[in-house]
């Protein structure tokens, strides 16, 4: 059993070699072509006869499509995702509700909680993992001790509760996965994205405090959520011009639905944050950056003035509803470069 540690755009992989190999979550469609090299390089010639999937957002299944196609292997997704991926509907998928890509594929058998799995040689219980996604399984080998947890557990927290920004129940759930995690004498987690983790937990303890925190407030959630999306834009493409990010944002559902539950207003006229955005922008301009973060707002507010590109993109959309999403696109630039999780080079927003 072999894990490939990707990254965030792409989730990890395991390898289940053996007999049959099996391969659970695939990344992101864009490095498919990544993927399919590692699978290739670790079975050293031999076929793919598995895919697997914890779940099916779009960093975990967008190399599915290429390894069917290399491998025609056998695919089984969870149960609840089985007539949108029949049916490739992508808007009951999450794929275009976050602004994200996916290619299609098929699936052959699909994961309910309570299946037995041989993969690499070991059984696996299949467990239902809802919170973060509905649907979400998590695969434990008892005889071992191994959890395979997918987004339900990171050694720091776990993926954003995606149900409670269209007003569904996920934080109950979520708290009922990490009760079930806590009753499984799990020894290691495999989780989707980072690295393999025995403190399972001091795992637990951090994902207790978060979820604490994001369902006091759902305010948190959704103000997350639209960091993670924004981040996850930034992996994708590395780089974005800073004049882009409303209209960006705006064409994106979860984004809009995370907006729903947020106070704009409230953010943009946080007296603490402008007074960091100041002070960072300061710092950035001593540093001899160009466009530090007052020009974010500077840059975005003569979108707003002009109307220029990104205005029209708004189309039927009110003027006040383009504004919003200034504000929106502000704050979030804003909250990346603190958390020095993106960077600005002359008129962009850069990963980091
Ligand atoms: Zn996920």
């Amino acid at each position: 059993m072999l894990v490939f540690e990707r990254g965030w755009l792409s989730s990890n992989n395991v390898l289940f070699t053996g007999d049959a190999p099996a391969l659970l979550d695939s990344g992101y469609v864009t490095h498919a072509p990544q993927t399919l090299a590692l699978v290739r390089h670790a079975l050293d010639g031999r076929p793919l006869a598995r895919l697997l999937n914890t779940h099916l957002h779009s960093d975990h299944c967008g190399g599915n499509g290429a390894l069917q196609t290399a491998y025609g292997c056998h695919t089984a997704i969870p149960a609840g995702e089985a007539a949108k991926v029949a049916a490739w509907d992508e808007e009951a998928l999450s794929f275009r509700a976050t602004g994200q890509q996916c290619a299609r594929f098929t699936y052959d058998a699909l994961l309910a909680p309570g299946q037995m799995l041989e993969l690499g040689g070991m059984a696996w219980e299949v467990l239902a993992a809802p919170g973060h996604d509905p649907h979400a399984v998590l695969l434990f080998c008892a005889r071992e001790g191994i959890l395979i947890a997918g987004d339900a557990l990171w050694e720091n927290g776990f993926g954003v509760i995606f149900p409670e920004l269209d007003g569904e129940s996920g934080f109950s759930e979520a708290r009922a996965t990490l009760d079930l995690i806590g009753t499984l004498d799990a020894r290691v987690v495999i989780p989707g994205h980072g690295r393999m983790f025995t403190n399972v937990a001091g795992a637990l303890g951090r994902a207790y405090a978060r979820l604490d925190y994001l369902s006091a407030d759902p305010k948190k959630n959704a103000e997350n959520a639209v960091k993670v999306l924004l981040k996850f834009l930034l992996l994708e493409r590395q780089r974005i011009a800073l004049s882009a990010l409303p209209a960006l944002l705006a064409a994106i559902p979860v984004v809009a639905s995370a907006m729903r539950q947020m106070d704009i207003a409230g953010l943009a006229t946080d007296p603490a944050l402008v007074e960091r955005v100041g002070s960072e922008a300061a710092h950035l301009t001593s540093q001899g950056a160009p466009l530090g973060q007052v020009g974010i707002a500077t840059t975005l507010a003569q979108t707003r003035k002009v109307g220029g590109s990104s205005a029209h993109a708004f189309n039927a959309q009110s003027h006040t509803a383009a504004d919003a999403y200034i504000d929106l696109a502000t704050w979030a630039a804003s909250s990346l470069l603190r958390a020095k999780a993106a960077r600005i080079d002359g008129a962009d927003l850069v990963d980091a």
